[in-house]
């Protein structure tokens, strides 16, 4: 991975969070407080202008600019979460130019944070199998999408959505379906 290909990734992520800001927030309706457009939306946004403003040159400052301002803008949850998946994420790029290497640390992080194992409707739904389908080299866009909307079945057993019990069983979760947008972004992006 080098920096020019990490930032084409994070512009590509900011640009479908934006475009898709309301549907995310749709998305958060029915099982949560109908923000997560609304957080993620800004958070890449500024994201994104720190990035241009400051110009990091590294790999590691760029993913470390990314956590800080996805923790400071963010808000919600969700905030942190990401925060701590670009923290994660900045540690492994230290030692490691390995894109399964950096994924695991990133989502090692969340699940230190969050505490959501797989399979209680999370944004977890989509980081694990995401990175098992690239170790198999057998990641698509399709796929990707596709964890996203198989957390519909799940009920929410973690966040704010659990607390609806049952009733969170039909929605697909707003974090997974922004970590998709990352995912799909990376691909774009041809980040290896
Ligand atoms: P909030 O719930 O505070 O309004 P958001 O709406 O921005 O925050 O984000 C909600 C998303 O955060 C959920 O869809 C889910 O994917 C993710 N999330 C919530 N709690 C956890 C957790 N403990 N571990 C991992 N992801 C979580
Ligand atoms: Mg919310
Ligand atoms: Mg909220």
């Amino acid at each position: 991975m080098d920096v020019k290909t990490l930032k084409k990734w994070l512009q590509l992520f900011t640009e479908k969070v934006v475009d898709n800001k309301q549907y995310l927030s749709d998305l958060d309706t029915p099982i949560g407080d109908g923000d997560h457009g609304a957080n993620m939306a800004r958070g890449t946004t500024e994201m994104m202008k720190a990035i241009v403003e400051k110009n990091p040159e590294t790999v590691t400052d760029t993913f470390k600019l990314a956590a800080m301002t996805l923790i400071g803008k963010v808000g919600g949850a969700s905030g942190p979460l990401y925060g701590s998946a670009f923290m994660g994420m900045t540690k492994a790029s230290m030692s490691s130019e390995n894109l399964v290497d950096i994924l695991e640390a990133g989502l090692a992080d969340i699940q230190k944070r969050g505490k959501a194992e797989i399979g209680e409707k999370t944004m977890v739904d989509t980081w694990a199998p995401v990175i098992e389908a690239l170790k198999n080299d057998e990641l698509t866009v399709e796929k990707i999408q596709g964890f996203a909307e198989a957390t519909k079945d799940i009920k929410a057993t973690k966040g704010r959505a659990s607390y609806l019990g049952d009733r969170s069983i039909g929605h697909i979760d707003p974090g997974s379906q922004s970590s998709a947008y990352l995912f799909e972004a990376m691909l774009e992006a041809g980040v290896k």
